[in-house]
């Protein structure tokens, strides 16, 4: 197994994001006249006539597969405040979506495809980049075949529910040639990556602690998530993940083991598959320990990081919108901006200028490698050794301080 770090690179479009936190003497600083792959503040015509010079004019299309909840709510809609990508086909295997979206998006009929003429996307040059929004287990299966079909893929988290379907995709995606990413918006957002910086960069001094948590009531709006073949887990995959991924950008580490425990189960009948939540903990290899705690049965939304001379913290962190950050001199002056909209334009500027995604298939996949040695640890009681697990890290926030 490969153990050295893959630092990715970041530089690009859109704009810088490091409006400093301020305490109540300091001054925000925005620093607003760079174009960086990070956010923005200013008019939206004028971005998008920047972002649309800096790509020769040229956008990106997109095909969402899956038009469920997520696609609907949040990425179609982000799709109009992109630059560099837009909405361009749709993958369904639901005749009344398409002629929905069809209408609502405008989008022509070569460009709507179902889940088994989907592989003929591979003659359509109006799309670029496939986004697969499907429930968990089906991600592997369109991720490969998009690859196959020789897009450029960004697929949902969690990437997949195993490490093995993860290491197939990559290897399909090489293959290909094309470029994989996983739709790890908060990398693209504010609040945290300053979390990231502040951590990465020891502001504070040596992160000693870091408290990580993720919960919300799960409804049977989407039951799939509540079946162990669709989901693969039940909130550790879903939004546990993003405690894994909070805590692990915070600190610039990867974890060396894990220990975990089961929630009890208080709806047998809700949780005959998957669990109803799981506290558990990452040890860094400085020995800094990530106490973490996700659930279907309980509301919490937290990072909070505490280091030798001062503290750094978001609640609400992980939601799309209305994030909120303290540290220990004060608020964090910073925006809340579309996660979703920057995210997609930071890879289409990646395919565009041939760089690096900060959020790789391999990203995906150390993160599932996490949730695997955390159920493993659940299960027998025992500590998990992750030693051997992909080492990779967004280090992005740091190196642009
Ligand atoms: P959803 O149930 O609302 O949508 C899933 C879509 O897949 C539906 O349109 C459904 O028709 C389609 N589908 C195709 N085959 C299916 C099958 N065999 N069984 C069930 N549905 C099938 O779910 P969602 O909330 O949109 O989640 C989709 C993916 O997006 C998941 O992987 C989830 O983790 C991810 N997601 C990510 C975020 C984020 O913030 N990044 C937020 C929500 C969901």
């Amino acid at each position: 197994m490969n153990t050295t770090p893959i630092y990715v690179p970041d530089r690009r479009l859109v704009r810088r994001d490091f409006i400093r936190y301020a305490s109540a003497s300091a001054l925000v600083l925005p620093a607003m006249s760079l174009l960086t792959s990070c956010g923005g503040g200013e008019s939206q015509s004028s971005e998008k006539k920047e972002a649309a010079d800096a790509s020769g004019g040229r956008t990106l299309g997109i095909a969402l597969v899956g038009l469920g909840k997520y696609s609907e709510g949040e990425l179609a809609p982000a799709l109009k405040e992109t630059k560099l990508c837009r909405l361009a086909g749709i993958v369904t295997g639901t005749p009344e979506k398409a002629e929905k979206w069809k209408k609502e998006y405008n989008i022509p009929d070569k460009n709507i495809y179902n889940y088994q003429t989907f592989d003929r996307i591979a003659d359509n040059p109006d799309i670029d980049i496939v986004y697969v929004v499907l429930p968990n287990a089906l991600h592997a299966e369109y991720v490969i075949r998009a690859a196959q079909a020789g897009k450029h893929v960004i697929c949902e988290k969690p990437m997949a529910t195993n490490a093995a379907d993860c290491q197939k995709m990559i290897d399909a995606c090489r293959k290909a040639g094309k470029k994989l990413s996983i739709g790890y918006r908060l990398h693209f957002e504010p609040f945290n990556r300053e979390m990231m910086r502040l951590g990465q960069t020891q502001e504070f001094g040596k992160v000693n602690r870091i408290i990580a948590q993720n919960g919300q009531k799960q409804g049977m709006d989407t039951p799939w998530r509540l079946g162990k073949g669709l989901s693969g887990g039940g909130p550790l995959p879903d939004v546990g993940v993003y405690c894994i991924q909070g805590a692990i950008y915070t600190k610039g580490q990867v974890p060396v083991s894990v220990t975990a425990k089961f929630h009890p189960i208080t709806d047998k009948e809700k949780f005959s598959e998957v669990e109803e939540g799981v506290d558990f903990q990452m040890e860094f290899p400085d020995g800094t320990v990530a106490a973490c705690k996700t659930s279907y049965n309980d509301k919490y939304n937290i990072l909070r990081a505490e280091a030798a001379s001062g503290w750094f913290a978001l609640e609400p962190a992980y939601q799309y919108d209305g994030l909120k950050g303290t540290t220990s001199k004060g608020e964090m002056k910073l925006e809340n901006l579309n996660q979703q909209a920057r995210q997609m334009d930071a890879f289409a500027d990646c395919i565009l200028n041939n760089q690096e995604t900060t959020v790789p298939g391999e990203m995906g996949m150390r993160d599932v490698q996490l949730i695997e040695a955390i159920y493993r640890a659940a299960q027998t009681g025992n500590r998990v050794s992750t030693k051997d697990i992909i080492q990779v890290l967004d280090k992005t926030a740091a190196e642009q301080a």
